[in-house]
């Protein structure tokens, strides 16, 4: 078996593909030597010996001893230096490089090869003695600290005792007897903490380097790391063993880290740090301040590598040009600039912001270095989420006093309230206010809804307030457990600041950061690369993505968002309003169908006023109404005084009305007298409902000389009786209403949300036309979960890799899928024509969505906020 491969101008036996067998940094360490740039010289020790090893009882496999010597043998030829040769030694730097890269490995070892003797050499060959010790207690350190486990402190303890003792701030300012010093001091410390001398021998460093890297991939650290990213244990970890180069040899040395666009905001500009007279991990350690690449983003006092080594510069930007037309993406590079000499250490595709996602590629696209459908591939489609909010102004001066967890995206700022009361009360004058409360329940969505955003001290990334908060589109930090909030005092107290009621808070829910005051924003860009992305995704989708939107203001952002219609309007959520609740509790508690109907008048026209609203903003787009559907106890009246008032209207004794409430009592309301049912015991309340969609569709085919296209929805009905007897109530009313014709295309359908529903959807079809998967209460019915009670269980089960996801995000596709799938197949036998998508929140999941497009449904309808994900999703699903 061939264990070891060779990069470098000489041998190069890896190529970018390879990133299974000798992990992402060795692959594209060979990519690059492939091409032609300077790549030191080294090997890799493959993913397959680190699996072998593991399988055998942490033993190397026959053959390796054999192919490392002839790999090295191989580099110091290459090199023209012997390890180990105390005339002048090759040195080598030990680096781990698993498939993905992954914090938590073991850390790169540099100058491997030093010992007492060997180090004079390196003195006399590069005429440098300060240099030469300078590597050898960086060695020592990295070495004794990363593969002897001794604390990193008290090698630094060390350094800074000596600066201080010389009164020097800089380590670069030490001298070479300085280093010496260090160096002894170093060697007793590994004697002291591993009761042996620092090992002398490079070959025994090598193989105990080496042995670090394979031995980490099993560290508590790196197992971590896998279980939260979903890396297999089996895919191993690869080892690179590269000849030294040296950035630390004087002022015309340099080391760097580099993109080659800015990958906050994706400009094509070269972006990066770089160090003189620095080795390694010294510009991101934040010893010595790095200094800027190019002359133009130096700001005064700094020193741009443009300027100090132009020359190595200069073939940077070459280099630069190569890697992005070569990789045909952005690219994260390391480098070191020996005495003028430019080395490539190392590349791979750079992270990026959401923002900076989307620029670069609709920047390569438009240069024509990718395809529209790279492009559209390239944007992670959950990533726009951070892109539709405000956000905090990147030039804006901050001060921060706590931070909890980014629940939902998007800066705010606003006056700070404790109570929905008040935010309600100085929402209503118009100021900006943030409710900051322990945690949230149902009473604070009112006020939720009317705050800029929303702060708790308690919760988490599922907790009441990030929930709601994510539907409506509100800022939310939640669980930031370093804030005390005093309700009684009316105080906020944080990182030492204590806040009144009413003075101004800053929350970026995208980071999960509070700030004190208030903190430039700016506003989301829904034109430029947004809206140039998102006219390709329309171009190829198939899928159509409409929103579930209730209000006015809900609609329209939708829209704006590029919603194709409504495809869940729940009209419950009409009925809470202050000015129609009272004729809602009126209907419910009436004692006769009489009663039921005189209120039901008093509640038409505001419905009507609703949907006409609705049909007005979505101007000729589908708009699914979903009749009423909940169990009606969730609009009776709390407490004495609002039922005294119904009572009032209804001509009830109190002791009356409360004896209908308590008729209306249920012991598994999801279960119970709801939905379709409601439709069947009283269907005054389905007509009503019905007339006005139709009446106001009416209204505003007139006022507009649009075609309007509302579609009436029946909500949990489990049995083709039940659809076939709302719909014949429903067609009844239709019949009642002039001017439908010719003006009006209007539709009758169904929520396939039952298991029932779903295994008779060819019966069901018969009266339907469409289907919409309500797959919120499908996943709660086939599961037989209640999806109130699942978040003291559901976790634990994701926990313990019992299930994948939480099947309410991200649709179950073995169970709930399937039966999905059943429904939709059956419905197209008896009718072809049948529309069918799906509402819920696995509208806006993009796994979900991919699992739409497979199965072929005509679209799917998200909140307003993930219709442009949902765009993306779609998109991404049909290429
Ligand atoms: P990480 O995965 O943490 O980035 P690397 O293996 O890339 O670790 O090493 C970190 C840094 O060490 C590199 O960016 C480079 O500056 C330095 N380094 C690694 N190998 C060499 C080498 N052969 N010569 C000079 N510097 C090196
Ligand atoms: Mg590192
Ligand atoms: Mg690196």
């Amino acid at each position: 078996t061939k264990w070891v491969y060779g990069f470098g101008s000489q041998v190069n036996e890896g190529h970018a593909g390879m990133k299974a067998l000798l992990g992402g940094k060795g692959a594209n360490l060979a990519e690059m030597a492939g091409i032609g740039l300077p790549v030191p010289p080294g090997f890799t020790l493959t993913t397959d010996v680190c699996v072998a090893y593991y399988r055998d009882g942490r033993r190397y496999p026959d053959g390796l001893r054999t192919q490392v010597e002839d790999a090295l043998a191989q580099v110091e030829s290459q090199v023209g230096a012997r390890f180990g040769d105390p005339s002048g030694p090759l040195l080598v730097s030990v680096r781990s490089g698993a498939q993905v890269s992954m914090p938590g490995m073991m850390d790169t070892v540099l100058n491997l090869g030093l010992n007492d003797e060997t180090v004079r050499g390196l003195a006399v060959q590069s005429g440098d003695e300060r240099f030469a010790w300078d590597s050898y207690r960086r060695f020592i350190q990295m070495y004794g600290s990363v593969v002897l486990g001794i604390s990193h402190h008290l090698f630094e303890d060390v350094i800074e005792a000596r600066k201080s003792a010389l009164d020097l701030t800089e380590d670069t300012e030490l001298s070479a007897a300085d280093w010496r010093e260090v160096v002894s001091f170093y060697q007793d410390i590994v004697r002291q903490e591993t009761g042996q001398a620092f090992p002398q021998t490079p070959r025994d460093q090598l193989w105990g380097a080496i042995g670090a890297v394979f031995g980490s991939w099993m560290n508590p650290r790196a197992i971590t790391y896998r279980r939260l990213h979903d890396i297999p244990a089996e895919w191993g970890t690869a080892v690179n063993v590269q000849a030294m180069v040296f950035g630390n040899m004087g002022e015309d040395c340099a080391t760097g880290v580099c993109f080659t666009r800015d990958p906050s905001t994706g400009e094509n500009v070269f972006y990066g740090e770089y160090l003189v007279n620095a080795q390694g991990e010294d510009v991101v350690a934040g010893i010595r301040t790095p200094q800027p690449m190019s002359e133009a983003r130096a700001k005064p006092g700094e020193i741009s590598m443009e300027k100090a080594l132009p020359g190595a510069y200069a073939e940077l930007l070459h280099v630069r040009e190569m890697l992005e037309a070569h990789y045909r993406d952005m690219q994260d590079i390391e480098f070191t600039v020996q005495r003028n000499t430019l080395y490539m250490l190392q590349t791979r595709t750079g992270k990026r912001t959401a923002a900076a996602a989307l620029r670069i590629a609709v920047d390569m696209a438009e240069a024509g270095q990718i395809s529209h459908e790279e492009a559209i591939l390239r944007v992670p489609p959950a990533s726009l989420d951070q892109l539709l909010h405000p956000a905090l102004d990147p030039e804006a001066e901050r001060v921060r006093i706590a931070r909890g967890l980014p629940a939902s995206p998007g800066a705010a700022s606003g006056a700070l309230v404790f109570t929905a009361e008040e935010v309600e009360a100085r929402a209503l004058k118009g100021e900006d206010v943030i409710l900051a409360r322990v945690e949230t329940s149902p009473e604070d969505v009112h006020g939720m809804h009317a705050a800029r955003g929303v702060l708790t001290t308690r919760g988490g990334m599922t907790s009441h307030a990030a929930v709601v908060a994510r539907g409506m589109g509100r800022v939310c930090v939640a669980g930031a457990g370093d804030i005390r909030i005093d309700y009684k005092a009316g105080t906020l107290t944080a990182d030492g600041h204590v806040l009144r009621r009413g003075d101004w808070i800053t929350l970026d829910g995208g980071t999960g950061e509070v700030f004190l005051g208030r903190v430039a924003t700016v506003e989301p860009r829904l034109s430029g690369d947004f809206a140039t992305l998102m006219g390709w995704a329309d171009s190829v989708r198939r899928l159509g993505v409409r929103a579930n939107a209730e209000t006015p203001d809900d609609a329209a952002t939708a829209r704006r968002f590029g919603a194709e219609g409504i495809g869940l309007c729940r009209t419950e959520h009409m009925f809470f309003a202050p000015d129609r609740i009272g004729a809602v509790r009126r209907m419910i508690l009436a004692p006769d169908a009489a009663g039921r109907r005189a209120a039901l008048d008093d509640l038409m026209p505001f419905q009507r006023a609703d949907f006409a609203a609705l049909f007005r903003i979505m101007a000729g787009l589908p708009v699914t109404v979903r009749l009423l559907d909940p169990p009606l106890h969730e609009f009776l009246p709390h407490g004495d005084a609002e039922l005294a008032e119904v009572a009032r209207g209804l001509s009830l004794s109190l002791e009356e009305a409360r004896a209908r409430v308590a008729a209306l009592s249920e012991s598994n309301p999801m279960l119970g007298h709801r939905g379709c049912r409601l439709g069947v015991t009283a269907p005054e309340i389905y007509a009503m409902q019905v007339r006005a969609v139709l009446e106001a569709a009416v209204a505003v085919a007139r006022e507009t000389g649009e075609i309007v296209r509302p579609e009436i929805m029946i909500p949990l009905v489990g049995m083709e009786t039940e659809l076939a007897y709302t719909r014949g109530e429903a067609e009844k009313v239709a019949a009642g209403v002039e001017g439908l014709d010719g003006h009006v295309d209007y539709s009758i359908g169904t929520m396939i949300e039952l298991p029932r529903a779903a295994l008779t959807a060819d019966r069901i079809a018969a009266h339907a036309d469409f289907f919409s998967f309500g797959t919120n209460d499908l996943t709660q019915t086939v599961f037989g979960l209640s999806r109130d009670d699942a978040g003291s269980f559901l976790p634990t089960y994701v926990e313990k890799g019992l299930l994948p996801k939480d099947p309410f995000v991200s649709i179950d596709f073995e169970g709930v899928g399937e039966i999905v799938a059943i429904a939709a197949r059956k419905g197209r036998q008896v009718k072809p024509t049948l529309k069918m998508g799906i509402c819920g929140e696995h509208g806006g999941d993009p796994a979900s969505i991919a699992f739409c497009e497979k199965i072929g449904l005509d679209y799917v309808s998200c909140s307003p906020y993930r219709v442009p994900v949902a765009r993306l999703a779609a998109a991404q699903a049909a290429l």
